[in-house]
C-alpha cells in the first residue's frame, strides 16, 4: 500500500515553511512539497525590513535559513509540481497527483501555494520573457547597468524593486496606471526622493517595441488625455499584481471572484482536512509575517483534526 503522510504541505514559501516546522514539532509525518525554489516570493526580495527581531535581511537568506529550520525536525521535502486535489469519499484520504502522473497521499493538506505574477497581454509579452521582459529585479537587474529600464505597477512590489534597480540602471521609468500609489508611504515618499526614478503616472502599456527580438522600447498611453510617449528602455520589470493559485480547490472551496481561498480563523477551506495559508488566502496583509502565522495555526489545525480520528 502506497505511504499515506499525516500532512502534506504544498509551497515552500514563508507560510509553508513554517507549518512544515509546526507539524512535525507536533509529531505529524510531514511533507514539504515545492516546484521552484524553496523560499518562494522570499528569495526574489532583497531586503526584509518587517521581520520582527531583524532589522534587515535578505530574503535569500531568511529563505534559506527557514527551510533549514522547516526540515529540523523530521519534515521532508519533494520536488514537484501538484496540478491534481481529490479526496476518496470513503476514507477521506487526499491524493496529489503531480504533473508527472506521480501520486502522493495524504490525511491532511495546507495550501500555501502563494500567487502567480500577472502580465500584460500583449502580442510579445511571452517571446521577450528573458529578452528584456522581467518578473524578477533580484535575478535579473545586474543585466541592466547603465541602462535605462521601465517598471511597471503601483504597489509594495513596483516601488520597491524599482528603488533596488536604481542601483544598476541609468535611469528607471515607473509608469503606473494611475496618479496614486498603493504601496507603504515609506517606499512612496523614497520613490518620490529618488533622482534615478521618473514616475509616468495615469500611464497604460500600449506596445513593446523590439529590436533584433529585445526589448528597445515601450509605447505609453496617458489615460487622461490620450495622449502617447515612446520612452527607449532595454528592460522592463512588471510588477502588476498576481492570481492567487487555487486551481486545485475552485469547485470545492470558497473563493472570493479574484481567486483568493476564504478561510476562516482555523484557515480551513471548507474542505474537511484542507487547509490554506499565506498568500493565496483572502487577506488584506500580505507579508512574511501573517504567512508565517497562518502556516503555524493551518498546521496546529491539521494536528487536532488528525487528533480527532483516532
Ligand atoms: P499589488 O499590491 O496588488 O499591486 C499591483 C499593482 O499593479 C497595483 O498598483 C495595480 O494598479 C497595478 N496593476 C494591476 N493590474 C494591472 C494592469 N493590468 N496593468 C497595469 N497595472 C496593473 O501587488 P504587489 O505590489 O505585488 O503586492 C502584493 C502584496 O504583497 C501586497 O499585499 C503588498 O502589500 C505585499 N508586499 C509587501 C511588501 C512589503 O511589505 N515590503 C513588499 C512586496 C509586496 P492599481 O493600484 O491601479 O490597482
Amino acid at each position: 500500500m502506497e505511504k499515506i503522510y499525516d500532512l502534506i504541505i504544498i509551497g515552500s514559501g514563508p507560510a509553508g515553511m513554517t507549518a512544515a516546522v509546526y507539524g512535525s514539532r507536533a509529531g505529524l509525518d510531514t511533507l514539504l512539497i515545492e516546484f521552484d525554489a524553496p523560499g518562494g516570493k522570499l528569495v526574489k526580495t532583497e531586503e526584509i525590513q518587517n521581520w520582527p527581531g531583524i532589522v534587515e535581511t535578505g530574503g535569500t537568506e531568511l529563505a534559506y535559513d527557514m527551510y533549514k529550520h522547516a526540515l529540523s525536525y523530521g519534515a521532508t521535502f519533494a520536488a514537484a509540481e501538484i496540478v491534481e486535489l481529490k479526496t476518496d469519499e470513503n476514507t477521506q484520504i487526499h491524493t496529489l497527483v503531480d504533473k508527472a502522473g506521480k501520486e502522493f497521499q495524504t490525511k491532511t493538506v495546507i495550501l500555501a501555494t502563494g500567487t502567480q505574477e500577472r502580465t500584460f497581454d500583449l502580442p510579445n509579452v511571452a517571446k521577450l520573457d528573458g529578452r528584456g521582459i522581467s518578473y524578477c529585479a533580484i535575478c535579473d537587474g545586474g543585466f541592466y547597468r547603465n541602462k535605462d529600464i521601465a517598471v511597471f505597477g503601483g504597489g509594495n512590489s513596483a516601488l520597491e524593486e524599482a528603488l533596488y534597480l536604481t542601483q544598476f540602471a541609468s535611469k528607471v521609468y515607473l509608469v503606473h496606471r494611475r496618479d496614486e500609489f498603493r504601496a507603504d508611504q515609506i517606499a512612496i515618499d523614497k520613490v518620490k526622493a529618488n533622482d534615478k526614478i521618473e514616475l509616468v503616472l495615469d500611464s497604460v502599456l500600449e506596445e513593446i517595441l523590439e529590436a533584433d527580438n529585445k526589448v528597445a522600447a515601450i509605447r505609453v498611453k496617458n489615460t487622461k488625455d490620450d495622449s502617447e510617449r515612446t520612452i527607449n528602455v532595454e528592460g522592463i520589470f512588471v510588477y502588476i499584481g498576481s492570481t492567487p493559485r487555487s486551481e486545485m480547490v475552485k469547485d470545492r472551496a470558497n473563493l472570493t471572484p479574484q481567486g483568493s481561498i476564504i478561510v476562516n480563523a482555523k484557515m480551513e477551506t471548507g474542505i474537511p482536512g484542507i487547509y490554506a495559508a499565506g498568500d493565496v488566502c483572502d487577506k488584506n496583509l500580505r507579508q512574511v509575517v501573517t504567512a508565517t502565522n497562518d502556516g503555524a495555526i493551518a498546521a496546529q489545525e491539521a494536528f487536532h483534526y488528525i487528533d480527532n480520528l483516532k
